[in-house]
C-alpha cells in the first residue's frame, strides 16, 4: 500500500470512529438491554416468542463498534430506532436451538424448545429488536420481530445477580473499551470455593498464555463470579449421576456423552448479569472429559481429569471450546462422530472463518495467506494419518495402557505431518467440521484440529484477533 492511500485509509477509519462515537450517546445509555424469548420448533418448523425484557448494569461491548461487521454466526439481532429506520446496532450469535435442528431428534419433527437471550445497549428511544437467521445459502432473512419502548413498565428493572461475590481478577479498563470475559463455575459447593478461585485463575492464565490473546493481553479484563452449587460435581445422564448445580450443566447433551452445555439460560443469564462480560467461560467442577462451545453464548469445560498424564486435557478444553464461542471458530476434525446431521450443509461455504468448502479456489476466503507454489487443495498424505486413526477406533478407551497406545499414535501421525511438504503452509488441507471429504482447514494442523496443545493455526488467530479488535477500542 502506498502512503497516501495508507494516509486516506487512516483518515476514513477517523470519520468513521468519529460517526460511530457520536452514535452511542445518541441512541443509547450505558446500561444493558437483556431480550429474553423462547427459542420453539422442529428442522422444519420454527418460533421465537417474547419472554421478557431486562435493564442490566453498564454496557461491555464497544460504543465505536455497534453493527457487527464480524458475520459469525447462525443468526443475528438487529436494532432499529424507529422514528429514523435507522440501524443502530446489530450482532451475530449461535444457539443451542441453531445446533439442536440439526439433529435426528429435529428432523424426525420432535419440536423442542429453548430459552436464549440477547444483550443489547439501552435504548434511549423506541426501537424494533429483529432476530434474523441464514437461509442455506447463508443470507439473513428475518424470523422475528418486536418493538421495545425503552420507557415501557414491561421492562422489568430489578437489580439481578446479586447472590453471588463478584471478583476482578485483571482489569486492563472501562468494560466498553475491552474485551470482558467471565468466568462463572458449576458444581462448586460453599466448601470448594478455594477451588474455584484456582481454577479460575488457572483458566485466565492458560488464556494469557496462548496467541493471539498473549500479544493482545491489554485489551484484555477478566472478572470470575463465585458461583455456589448445593452438590459437587455436574450430571452424568449415562451413569445415572444427578446433581443439583446453580447452572444446571450436564455431560451427554444432544446424547453426546462428551459434549456439556446448560440449557437454563435464563439462570445463568441473572447470575451473569451482577458482572460486566462480553464473553462467558463456564468452568464445570469434573474430571472426566468434556465440554462445548457455542458462537457468542458460553463455553464450557472440565477443571480435572481423572489420569493426571492427562492434565494437558485442561489447556486443550479451556483454548479450544473457547475458540467456538469466541471467534464462531469451526472443529476442524472429522474423525469423531456427532449428533448433527450436515452440520455444514453441502455446497454451502460455511461461516466458520477456518473451514471452507473450497466451492471457488481462486478466491478461497484465506487467500492472502497462501503463498505461491501452494496447491489447492493442498496434499498432506491423508489417506496414512486416517490409517492411524482407524486402528485407534479399534481399542477400548477403558482398558489399562490405552493412552500409551494413544501416545503413540500420537507420535506416528505429528511425524507424519512434519514430513509433509506444506506442514508449515496455509493451504486447503481436506477433512474439516466432521467431514472427512468436502471441507477443508487452512493447515495441517491446529487447535481446533487435533487433541492437543498445538498453537491455533494462523487463520484462526486472524479470526480471534478481528474479535478482540472489534471489543475493544
Ligand atoms: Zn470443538
Amino acid at each position: 500500500m502506498n502512503r497516501v492511500l495508507a494516509l486516506c485509509c487512516l483518515l476514513l477509519s477517523l470519520v468513521a470512529q468519529t460517526f460511530a462515537a457520536d452514535v452511542f450517546p445518541k441512541f443509547f445509555e450505558n446500561n444493558t438491554l437483556r431480550v429474553d424469548y423462547f427459542h420453539s420448533g422442529t428442522a422444519t418448523t420454527e418460533i421465537v416468542s417474547l419472554d421478557q425484557a431486562y435493564q442490566q448494569g453498564v454496557w461491555a461491548g464497544s460504543r465505536i463498534n455497534l453493527v457487527d461487521t464480524l458475520n459469525l454466526g447462525k443468526y443475528l439481532v438487529k436494532v432499529i430506532d424507529v422514528a429514523t429506520n435507522q440501524l443502530i446496532f446489530s450482532r451475530g450469535f449461535a444457539s443451542i436451538y441453531g445446533e439442536w435442528e440439526t439433529t435426528q431428534e429435529a428432523l424426525d419433527e420432535q419440536a423442542r424448545t429453548f430459552h436464549e437471550s440477547v444483550l443489547l445497549p439501552f435504548p434511549k428511544r423506541p426501537v424494533q429488536v429483529v432476530l434474523a437467521k441464514r437461509d442455506k445459502w447463508m443470507r439473513f432473512q428475518d424470523i422475528f420481530s418486536t418493538a421495545i419502548d425503552p420507557g415501557s413498565r414491561f421492562i422489568n428493572r430489578e437489580k439481578r445477580g446479586q447472590e453471588f461475590k463478584v471478583r476482578t481478577l485483571r482489569e486492563q479498563g472501562p468494560p466498553h473499551k475491552k474485551v470482558d470475559f467471565l468466568i462463572l463455575g458449576d458444581g462448586y459447593t460453599k466448601d470448594e470455593m478455594g477451588k474455584f478461585r484456582k481454577d479460575a485463575d488457572r483458566w485466565m492464565n492458560v488464556i494469557l498464555k496462548t496467541e493471539p490473546f498473549k500479544k493482545n493481553a491489554s485489551r484484555l479484563n477478566f472478572r470470575a463470579i463465585e458461583v455456589i452449587s448445593e452438590d459437587s460435581g455436574i450430571d452424568e445422564p449415562r451413569k445415572n449421576t444427578w446433581k443439583n448445580t446453580a447452572l444446571g450443566c450436564s455431560y451427554n447433551s444432544f446424547d453426546s456423552p462428551r459434549y456439556v452445555l446448560t440449557f437454563e439460560n435464563r439462570r445463568m443469564r441473572d447470575i451473569a448479569a451482577a458482572a460486566p462480560y462480553d464473553f462467558i467461560y463456564i468452568m464445570t467442577n469434573a474430571t472426566r472429559y468434556g465440554g462445548g462451545g457455542i458462537y457468542n453464548l458460553y463455553a464450557t469445560g472440565m477443571t480435572g481429569v481423572e489420569n493426571p498424564d492427562l492434565d494437558w486435557h485442561i489447556p486443550y478444553m479451556f483454548t479450544h471450546e473457547f475458540g467456538h464461542s469466541f471467534a464462531g471458530l469451526g472443529d476442524e476434525y472429522y474423525s469423531s462422530s456427532t449428533s448433527y446431521v450436515d452440520f455444514y450443509p453441502p455446497g454451502v461455504e460455511p461461516t466458520a472463518p477456518n473451514v471452507t468448502a473450497l466451492l471457488d479456489p481462486d478466491n478461497l476466503k484465506w487467500k492472502s495467506f497462501v503463498e505461491e507454489g501452494t496447491p489447492l487443495p493442498t496434499e498432506w498424505s491423508k489417506a496414512h494419518y486416517d490409517s492411524l486413526g482407524a486402528v485407534r477406533r479399534t481399542w477400548d478407551r477403558s482398558a489399562p495402557g490405552y493412552y500409551e497406545k494413544w501416545l503413540g499414535m500420537r507420535k506416528q501421525q505429528v511425524e507424519q505431518m512434519d514430513a509433509s511438504p506444506f506442514a508449515d503452509k496455509v493451504g486447503a488441507f481436506e477433512g474439516a467440521g466432521y467431514s472427512a471429504t468436502g471441507l477443508f482447514r487452512p493447515a495441517i494442523d491446529c487447535r481446533m484440529f487435533s487433541l492437543s496443545t498445538v498453537p491455533f493455526d494462523p487463520i484462526c488467530q486472524q479470526g480471534i484477533v478481528r474479535v478482540i479488535r472489534f471489543y475493544s477500542e
